[in-house]
């Protein structure tokens, strides 16, 4: 069983930077990294709003950087998950999936969202085989092909365009007739020729053979119709499920999942000495440098919680 005064779960910008300022105070932290080390920025490319970059960064760049800044002062990664946590007292008790035990005085925890599915019959097992959540990750498979992409927030106008790269057409299904995305996005997709968008359609089922997708089965909203359309792949980009199962009710949160901080801004929870930052406890603003500036107070909280019950 290891022991350590820090223990920062997650390693998107809000656990790295929390590795960062907890290093820095000298609290030695451990970060359990998760089953997608770097977080959601891995799954993106180029990041033009996380200040300091006037061209832009790559999203993984950004993400390996910022872990090499953290393990500049001493942080030590764990690459495996947390599985179960025991936070009924100090030391609290951290179990992992390889195995690992671990003792902590504080926990940060930095686990983030992930990305939500439809829940249609078959879409788990076709992840792969033309299903997918991550446009970043699976383009590339997609050149001259014609997909599908379902979601009018931004990050399905962020994918549709990215898909634009390799795909011959690319068709968004919105379930109205409106999208959330925000304006320069919408512009941004609305101008793209290989865009089309189809309004008020829901999919009902996804077609398949032994290769994989081959089309989906769509609904009109508004007329009811239920039509077929051929497709190579289907892409989901409907938003993100805060990762807080494995807390199995210990730590507060709202009816989505969401962490919520009983005394905002600080980054408590319910558990003293637990601290939340990032999106798991953020499902409004979702930013990297909002998730990063959450990260360096939750360190700073951590820091002075230990030092005031030391
Ligand atoms: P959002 O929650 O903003 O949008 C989700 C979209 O999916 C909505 O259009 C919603 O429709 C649709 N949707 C939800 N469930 C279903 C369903 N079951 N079937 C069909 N459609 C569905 O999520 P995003 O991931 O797009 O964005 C999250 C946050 O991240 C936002 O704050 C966004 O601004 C930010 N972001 C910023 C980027 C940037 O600045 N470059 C890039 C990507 C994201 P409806 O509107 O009808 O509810």
């Amino acid at each position: 069983m290891e022991k350590s005064k820090v223990i920062i779960i997650g390693s998107g910008p809000a656990g790295y930077t929390a590795a960062l300022y907890a290093s820095r105070a000298n609290l030695n932290p451990i970060l359990i990294e998760g089953r997608e080390p770097g977080g959601q920025l891995t799954t993106t490319t180029d990041v033009e709003n996380f200040p300091g970059f006037p061209e832009g960064i790559m999203g993984p760049d950004l993400m390996v950087n910022m872990k090499k800044q953290a393990e500049r002062f001493g942080t030590k990664y764990v690459n495996t998950l947390v599985s179960k946590v025991d936070f009924s007292q100090r030391p609290f008790k951290l179990a992992c999936e390889n195995g690992d035990q671990y003792e902590a005085e504080t926990v940060i925890l930095a686990t983030g969202a992930s990305a939500k599915y439809l829940g249609l019959p078959h879409e788990q097992e076709l992840i792969g085989k033309g299903v997918s959540a991550c446009a970043t990750c699976d383009g590339f498979f997609y050149r001259e092909k014609i997909v599908h992409i379902v979601g009018g927030g931004d990050t399905a106008m962020e994918e549709a365009i990215f898909l634009t790269k390799f795909a011959s057409k690319v068709y968004v299904l919105v379930r109205s007739d409106k999208l959330r995305a925000s304006k320069i996005m919408q512009d941004k997709a609305m101008a793209n020729e290989k865009i089309e968008f189809l309004w008020n359609t829901s999919t009902e089922e996804i077609l398949f053979d032994q290769s994989g997708v081959t089309g989906i089965k769509v609904k009109n909203n508004q007329t009811g119709e239920s039509t077929e359309r051929q497709t190579d792949g289907f892409f989901v980009a409907i938003g993100h499920t805060p990762n807080t199962g494995f807390l199995e009710g210990q730590i507060k949160t709202d009816e989505n999942g969401y962490i919520i901080p009983p005394n905002p801004p600080h980054p408590d929870t319910n558990v003293e000495g637990v601290f939340a930052c990032g999106d798991v406890q953020d499902h409004y603003y979702r930013q990297a440098i909002s998730a990063a500036g959450s990260g360096c107070m939750a360190a700073i909280r951590a820091e002075r919680f230990l030092s005031e019950n030391e």
